[in-house]
């Protein structure tokens, strides 16, 4: 039996991962599950399948939590510390799927029990990726990429030498303003953005599908997992999504790995890994799909992309900047603040403020100044904000 935890489980990703666990029950002993604030779901399923622990993050929730596990053998407890020691508890295989900078330190934590760690919070990556893999090596523990276009990197790398890779080309749908007319973009609403064409993901990560910064991530995710020099990192519009990363090599082979639009197959390719077991997504009909389609993306339509590559080039706590300022931005545009290609802006003059009075450059890395960073740029951001109203 494999020991697991899911953090973030009443997420998108997080029940996504129940589901898969829930169809072999047999297979696994649930040590740790979490959420944010969703208690009656996070209840459920602890009891349903009989966790060690049930962590809510609210502390107003965890009375209710309390009462909802009362009588059974769940443990209950709140708040982001909690989550953290819950991440201490011995366990096989853990689950980081917390949206946003909060699903560092679970991470980090778990990751000292050498073991494996099946990572879909892209924010660890890109705020800290050179620590968290270095952390990772120290203890001994594997990561396994969870977001699809990592985990379809993953696989096409196995068997692979790394040194004959010369370019990696992730996918990106061009979320649901792609075909708007870019004079529109300023005027397009929260219901609008929070519209996947083709995935069913959890608001924020809808949103920055549209804006491309989760892409914008990804690009970062891609240079801190695969140690790969940014140049060699490409990202193209793939209407279909059903190519989800090509990995080139040096004979000018391209490998690409195609599949469902279902979150399920990279994560239950992480949680059987090195195996490869049935999984009950859908088996693509090619001939019913007919064609695939590419093509560039806009700089003018997609901002975020350039200013993945100036986070690149600037490396270090310029990912953590740059994370705590989309989510700033993220955060005024949900609220009503700003408008939807505010968002850039407001991130790129966050991290121009940075790099001109902050010389980040020479800040070491360690998990408290990406920490402080964090909360710097969230002030700058907020700052910035009031200065377009
Ligand atoms: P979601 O919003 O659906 O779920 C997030 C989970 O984190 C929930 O359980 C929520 O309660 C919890 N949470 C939120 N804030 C928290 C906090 N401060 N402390 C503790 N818990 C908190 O998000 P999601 O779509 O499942 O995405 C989770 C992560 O996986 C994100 O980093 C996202 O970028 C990444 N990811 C998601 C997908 C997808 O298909 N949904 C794909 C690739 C990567
Ligand atoms: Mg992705």
């Amino acid at each position: 039996m494999k020991t697991v935890s899911v953090f973030g489980a009443t997420g998108s990703i997080g029940q996504n991962t129940l589901d898969l666990i829930k169809r072999d029950p047999q297979a696994y002993d649930v040590v740790a599950l979490t959420g944010g604030s969703n208690v009656t779901q996070l209840a459920a399923d602890a009891i349903a399948l009989n966790a060690d622990v049930a962590v809510i993050d609210d502390p107003d929730c965890y009375a209710e939590l309390q009462n909802l596990l009362s009588g059974t053998n769940v443990e209950a407890a709140s708040g982001s510390a909690a989550i953290v020691e819950a991440a201490k508890r011995p366990c096989d295989w853990t689950m980081s799927a917390i949206v946003g900078a909060a699903g560092l330190a679970p991470g980090w934590a778990a990751l000292e029990q050498g073991k494996t760690l099946a990572l879909a919070n892209k924010e660890s990556l890109v705020t800290a990726g050179p620590i968290l893999m270095d952390h990772a090596n120290q203890h001994g523990a594997t990561v396994l990429p969870v977001d699809s276009e990592h985990s379809a990197v993953f696989q096409a790398l196995i068997g692979e030498d790394i040194a004959a890779v010369e370019r990696i080309i992730i996918t990106a749908s061009g979320g649901a303003f792609r075909d708007w007319p870019l004079e529109d973009l300023p005027n397009a609403s929260l219901a609008e953005a929070s519209n996947h064409p083709n995935w069913d993901m959890g608001q924020r990560i809808t949103i920055d599908s549209a804006s491309m910064f989760n892409k914008a991530m990804e690009l970062i995710e891609t240079k801190e997992f695969f140690g790969v020099r940014p140049d060699q990192i490409e990202t193209i519009i793939h209407p279909e999504s059903l190519i989800h990363a090509l990995v080139g090599f040096a004979d000018g082979a391209l490998m690409a790995h195609v599949g469902p639009h279902d979150m399920r197959h990279a994560i239950g390719f992480a949680l059987n890994w090195p195996v490869r077991k049935d999984l009950p997504v859908q088996r693509l009909d090619l001939a019913a799909i007919g064609s695939l389609n590419f093509k560039a993306p806009e700089a003018a339509r997609y901002p975020a992309l350039q200013i993945a590559r100036d986070v690149m080039d600037e490396g270090g706590l310029m990912g953590a900047a740059f994370t705590a300022a989309k989510e700033q931005a993220l955060d005024s545009f949900i609220a009503g603040d700003i408008g939807f290609m505010d968002m850039a802006p407001v991130v790129a003059k966050t991290l121009d403020t940075m790099t001109s009075r902050d010389g980040l450059k020479n800040v070491k890395m360690t998990l408290d100044t990406v920490n402080e960073i964090d909360q710097l740029a969230r002030v700058r951001a907020i700052e910035i904000t009031k200065t377009l109203r």
